[in-house]
């Protein structure tokens, strides 16, 4: 038996609503299901404006560009993060400003945020890894306080909690991705999320071409093509449906490995912290080699003999070449980075298999001690 890193699940109403889709014609980004996407996503954050767009990337241009983000600006980001959140500010010629992130939640460090706040400071990028969320109080506390944008990347959070609130809905827009590897997924898609009606208004027009809604073909802002199409959304609308199972379920998937992979000298758990609540993209782990007794490549390797599929976490971005010029030292980001791994992850993946990868894991742990 293999269990794949990212296990899919399309049992409620997807191939129904692709299926309305196909046959009525309405295929493209002018269709019902976009709006009841939208409609249905910003009901569950409690928030009037949802805009739904072709993938988390487009998301977050969207939200830089529609803040005027632009040339000589800073914004202040994770290391620890995608490639897009980066990318997306330098797509507006802005320049990233990488903060360290802290051993407890693995997320922006809030106390060493106001050193590297410049006069060019316009926006924080927040980016709540693995389903954590920042520390969010003191992040809008810096940023009212300078008078910052904040924008949440929230790709790997949907559903997640923090100061009573669902990620998304505490900074002036809310990122989300829909890739198929996200809690909810449209095969690409993507969502921002805002209270501020000006703000919805220009990412809608941003998306489309920046032409106007009232007169076809009137233009009044270098737009893109970011929509999404209404197939995406119809499944899109199906995953929503479900969206309460689906974030409990992969609770109750973290809290069977954090309960099952507890007190393993040299492995380090995902942050699992009181002051929030917190969903799961992957279920991480870090390995310090010389406690566990082996570096995380030999473990992944013999998961994978197991028929275990893992994935290594991402570089930090700020150690790769193609990001040399920003280049700072952040020894927390390296040591989290290097040591983590991704564990299988899916909507319906059953407790059983998460009791079969801990028992694989621990085994490999107690084979070195002895
Ligand atoms: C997945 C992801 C994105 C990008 O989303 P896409 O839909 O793949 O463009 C951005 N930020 C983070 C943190 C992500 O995990």
């Amino acid at each position: 038996m293999t269990i794949p890193l990212v296990e899919l699940s399309f049992d409620g109403n997807e191939l129904r609503y692709v299926e309305d889709c196909v046959k009525t014609s309405w295929i493209s980004s002018q269709g019902s299901y976009v709006k009841k996407f939208e409609k249905l996503f910003a009901d569950y954050h409690d928030i009037p404006y949802a805009s739904a767009v072709s993938n988390g990337t487009a998301a977050l241009h969207l939200a830089l560009v529609a803040l005027n983000i632009k040339a000589g600006d800073e914004v202040i980001v994770p290391s620890f993060t995608f490639a897009s959140s980066v990318n997306t500010i330098l797509f507006c010629n802005a320049t990233p400003v990488f903060v360290e992130i802290d051993e407890e939640s693995w997320n922006i460090d809030p106390t060493k945020i106001e050193e590297k706040i410049t006069e060019r400071t316009k926006a924080i990028m927040p980016v709540h890894m693995y389903g954590q969320p920042c520390n969010m109080e003191p992040i809008l506390h810096i940023a009212k306080k300078h008078k910052l944008f904040v924008i949440e990347d929230c790709a790997e959070a949907l559903g997640a909690r923090v100061m009573g609130k669902r990620v998304g809905t505490l900074g002036d827009i809310g990122c989300f991705s829909f890739f198929a590897n996200k809690t909810i997924t449209t095969g690409e898609g993507g969502m921002t999320i805002t209270h501020d009606e000006k703000i919805s208004e220009r990412i809608n027009l941003l998306r489309d071409h920046g032409m106007s809604p009232k007169e076809r073909y009137w233009h009044t802002a270098i737009g893109f093509n970011y929509r999404i199409t209404n197939l995406q959304s119809a499944v899109g609308v199906a995953q929503m449906e479900r969206i309460d199972e689906i974030v409990t379920h992969r609770n109750a998937v973290g809290n069977r490995y954090h309960k099952n992979l507890a007190g393993i000298p040299g492995l380090t758990l995902s942050p699992l912290l009181k002051w929030s609540e917190r969903t799961y993209w992957f279920y991480a782990i870090l390995i310090d080699p010389q406690k566990f007794g082996m570096d995380r490549q030999e473990l992944m390797k013999r998961l994978s003999e197991q028929g275990i599929e893992t994935r290594k976490m991402s570089y930090a971005l700020h150690s790769l070449p193609l990001y040399a010029a920003w280049k700072v030292s952040l020894p927390i980001t390296e040591k989290i980075c290097g040591q983590g791994i991704s564990l299988p992850m899916g909507n319906k993946l059953s407790l059983d298999k998460v009791d079969k990868i801990c028992k694989a894991i621990r085994m490999q742990a107690a084979q070195n001690s002895e």
